[in-house]
């Protein structure tokens, strides 16, 4: 099986790593790897300079060129510049209940479990609607307080909606190894509901590099057929 990583985070956003050392452990470890940095309001990367920067280190070094926005957020570069980028992912890290943003992390409680999924769901499914984006980042990711319901919140009928609006318009649904997401249950119904799967550590440091333990498991125990596998296509070498 192929060795993939497409979420990589580095200095040009809230890790500490440097392209040069991933590139140079990618080749010792044989896996294609993906930088993916964020693309955020809350991060370094917020204008157009440090965005330059970043595509020119990550080309420099070979590695595949992804990057991550916050959903709900402005992108703070143009279209033209995004159009740079090898692929997009798209991560849901805040959601709007009752006009407050509630972040995902943080073990604080939503006050309305229900609002919250709701409001999760509806803005992952207009994500998928209107947005250009190629992956949808740990998917039914639930903050910490509320992850003892996940398989209840993420029921056959809800995953029916997410995975074939993400199958219709051909976004890719990330199996992350960081987050241990999409679970088991859950893969599968995207399985059948015709999706491709991406690949990611979402690593923020060294020990993380490469951790895709837990999606190699799932495509092997389910059977993912390689052509259902996400390969971003290198836009320059
Ligand atoms: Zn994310
Ligand atoms: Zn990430």
């Amino acid at each position: 099986m192929l060795k993939v990583d497409l979420h990589i985070h580095t200095v040009h956003s809230d890790s500490p790593l440097v392209v040069a050392d991933v590139a140079r452990r990618a080749r010792r470890a044989k896996v294609v790897a993906g930088i993916c940095d964020h693309l955020s309001p809350y991060h370094k990367m917020f204008e157009a300079a440090a965005f330059d920067a970043y595509v020119a280190d990550v080309r420099e070094h070979g590695l595949l060129l992804g990057a991550e926005y916050c959903v709900g957020e402005e992108i703070p570069v143009d279209d033209d510049r995004l159009a740079e980028l090898d692929y997009l992912m798209g991560g849901v890290h805040a959601v709007s209940v009752d006009g407050k943003k509630r972040f995902f992390w943080g073990t604080e409680l939503p006050n309305d479990e229900d609002a919250f999924v709701t409001a999760y769901m509806e803005l992952t499914l207009k994500t998928l609607a209107e947005d250009s984006l190629d992956v949808l980042a740990h998917p039914t990711y639930l903050p910490v307080p509320l992850n003892h319901r996940y398989d209840d919140v993420w029921d056959e009928r809800r995953c029916g909606e997410l995975w074939t609006a993400a199958a219709e318009r051909g976004v890719a649904v990330e199996i992350s190894g960081r987050w241990l997401v999409p679970g088991e249950r859950q893969i599968k119904l995207a399985l059948e509901a015709g999706v491709t799967f991406a690949v990611g550590s979402d690593a923020h440091r060294r020990a993380e590099l490469f951790g895709v333990e837990y999606p190699r498991q799932m495509i092997e125990r389910l059977n993912i057929p390689e052509e259902r596998i996400f390969l971003p296509r290198r836009k320059k070498t």
